[in-house]
């Protein structure tokens, strides 16, 4: 959904600012529902000013940035700059049944003055504003975040295969325990990740172990790992180690490893960050240089326009849960900034 408040030219491309407003099931009130109501502000705060631009401003408000009803997650941003197809987003259906053509149909009918938009259509540049969901902004007693890269993402699903067998009458010599191959591997692969300093995340969230008897040797056990980092050549170096790591770590057990998703990092717009840099510092706040450990819809806009990001923090860097928190103090920080730097692309 796009909000457009007019410029002088009405053919110019816009700039754009925004976020999303769904959530996760638990989630809380801040994570998306920031940027937008940011972006609102930003509107007002033009419109209460008596300021005219060159360019129009608009508000978007991406659909389904979570991905917790329909799959994939960023699915609007996806779609709008092309790298997901049309028809195949409409198709997704949720846990219930419902599917999201269905769905939209019925808001867009709830709204009969609203006129569609072209996919893809150009613009100046795209602003997102959003809370940190992350710890740092707040430990370091800054204000704003300004955001260099969304980091990438390589998934892999590992199978470790020992042999089965008694857990009372195997003696130590005769055994192949896959499990202890696999706790050995784990340990190794968060020893890589610590030697590579603090811009890493490396996440083995999954474990499942056959047979899963207490009195039986693990004869097979999978786990899965999540690799981020910001950079391209870390994210290549260490996603081609952990086969290595693994099989060196889990001997004599066997190895498979299978990439199941890769996700590049996205480098948002130099320029752009510069400008919201010196917009920050004419306002007197803190901020620090910083990459985004979540994936937001600007990793798809910047595939597409000048993107950059802004975030505040968060109480305890705690996000996707109810006590998610942004104080007021923050929020305002965060809607200046944005309303600078909006006011200057679009001047
Ligand atoms: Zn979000």
């Amino acid at each position: 959904m796009f909000v457009r408040r007019p410029g002088r030219h009405a053919t110019a491309p816009p700039v754009l600012t925004g976020s999303h407003i769904d959530s996760q099931p638990f989630g809380g009130a801040y994570d998306g529902a920031y940027g937008v109501l940011a972006g609102f502000e930003v509107l007002e705060a033009l419109d209460d000013a008596g300021v005219e631009t060159e360019r129009p401003v608009e508000l978007a408000i991406w659909t389904n940035e979570e991905g917790s009803r329909f799959q994939p997650t960023t699915m609007g941003s996806a779609v709008f700059v092309g790298e997901l197809g049309l028809p195949e987003a409409m198709a997704a259906i949720d846990a219930q049944g419902r599917v999201l053509r269905d769905e939209l149909e019925a808001l867009v009918a709830a709204v009969p003055d609203a006129i569609h938009r072209d996919l893809a259509f150009p613009m100046h540049a795209f602003l997102e504003a959003h809370i940190e969901q992350g710890p740092i902004l707040e430990a370091e007693g800054k204000s704003i975040g300004l955001v260099r890269a969304i980091q990438g993402l390589r998934w892999f699903t590992l199978v470790v295969r020992g042999r089965a067998g008694h857990a009372g009458t195997t003696p130590p010599s005769a055994r192949q325990d896959a499990l202890v191959g696999a706790v050995n591997a784990i340990d190794a692969l968060n020893q890589l990740a610590a030697a590579e300093g603090d811009r890493v995340r490396l996440t083995v969230g999954r474990l499942e172990v056959h047979p899963n008897s207490p009195n039986t040797i693990p004869g097979e056990v999978l786990f899965t790992v999540d690799l981020r980092h910001p950079g391209e050549d870390a994210l290549e170096k260490l996603g081609g180690l952990i086969g290595e790591t693994v099989r060196k770590a889990a001997a004599p057990c066997d190895v498979e490893v299978h990439e199941t998703l890769r996700s590049p990092p996205t480098l948002l717009d130099d320029s752009l960050r510069g400008l919201v840099r010196s917009i920050t510092e004419g306002l007197g706040l803190s901020y620090l240089e910083m990459d985004s450990g979540a994936t937001h819809d600007a990793k798809n806009l910047a595939l597409h326009t000048p993107t950059g990001m802004v975030f505040v923090p968060c109480r305890d860097g705690v996000s996707h849960v109810q006590e998610e928190y942004a104080s007021v103090e923050w929020m305002l920080a965060g809607t200046r900034v944005l309303a600078g730097a909006v006011t200057e692309l679009a001047a």
